[in-house]
């Protein structure tokens, strides 16, 4: 079938007309908002003059009715009538005051940043500690790091290849540890951060073991092979990652016979590498 022959979202458009024919037709809006005297969906707003929260409390939303028993539960006629700034997450939202700073405020005018730093200045006039204060740079200095970064990677194919390089061969490192640590069913039993700190550090050894033992039988390979007379330029061997794990056993408990193990190495202490000319 061709797309062209496909009527486009035909059944999508059936689903919607189905669902729209069985939505009552005061339901059909985007926003509902329900009459306040509708006995099911209906809430009062609180009493509390531009509220617009449900009533909770004595004629009150949560956030009012708080308010009212922080101030001691005054009289709560004159409450009600002294309230007039908006709650929090209904004021409009401040900017930091020092010019320049495009965070938002957190108190006193200033943004977290800038609000510790004037902190750590002990608290001065907070107006005149912010006219003279110089803007954050961090983030504009983030950005033209990442910007630079975005350039030189969309421009530079060879830097492309050196960091998905990179990241593969991160990756497979991962794998393998994951792996290591699975045959444990992947969880930290030790109950003492000494324990678990330990347990951490036996799997960087066995994974530092692991990898060294293929590191060195790969040189060992490639030199045979090269010897051998074929061509293994370097470039290829730079995309190979030594956390190659395909030969490992990480299952069951492994008796070791040292001595049968130290007899089967050659004269130059390794064992000697069962060639399978496969690669090729
Ligand atoms: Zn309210
Ligand atoms: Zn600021």
């Amino acid at each position: 079938m061709t797309l062209a022959g496909k009527a486009p979202g035909t059944g999508r458009a059936g689903l919607l007309e189905k669902l729209m024919a069985a939505v009552r037709p005061e339901f059909r809006v985007d926003v509902l908002i329900a009459d306040p005297d509708d006995p099911v969906l209906g809430v009062k707003p609180c009493e509390i003059g531009g509220c617009d929260r449900p009533i909770k409390h004595r004629g009150m939303c949560n956030g009012h009715h708080l308010r009212w028993k922080k101030a001691g539960g005054t009289d709560l006629a004159t409450f009600k009538a002294e309230q007039t700034s908006p709650q929090m997450g209904r004021r409009e939202l401040d900017s930091c005051t020092v010019p320049g700073c495009r965070y938002g405020a957190a108190g006193h005018g200033l943004c977290s940043r800038h609000r510790d730093k004037w902190s750590r200045a002990g608290y001065p006039d907070a107006a005149a500690w912010a006219a003279a204060a110089a803007p954050l740079v961090l983030k504009e200095y983030g950005a033209l790091r990442r910007t630079i970064y975005a350039a030189r990677y969309l421009s530079d194919p060879a830097y492309r290849r050196k960091i998905s390089r990179q990241l593969n061969k991160g990756e497979s490192l991962h794998a393998l540890k994951r792996d290591l640590l699975y045959a444990h069913e992947g969880t930290i039993r030790a109950r003492h951060l000494e324990q678990q700190t330990e347990q951490a550090w036996c799997l960087t050894l066995v994974t530092n073991a692991m990898v060294t033992w293929t590191t060195e039988y790969y040189g060992l390979a490639v030199e045979s092979i090269r010897r051998s007379g074929r061509r293994i330029d370097d470039e290829v061997l730079a995309h190979i990652s030594p956390a190659h794990s395909e030969n490992i056993n990480f299952f069951g408990s492994i008796d070791v016979d040292i001595e049968g193990e130290l007899a089967q190495l050659g004269p130059t202490g390794y064992r000697p590498l069962r060639v399978q000319d496969t690669l090729f």
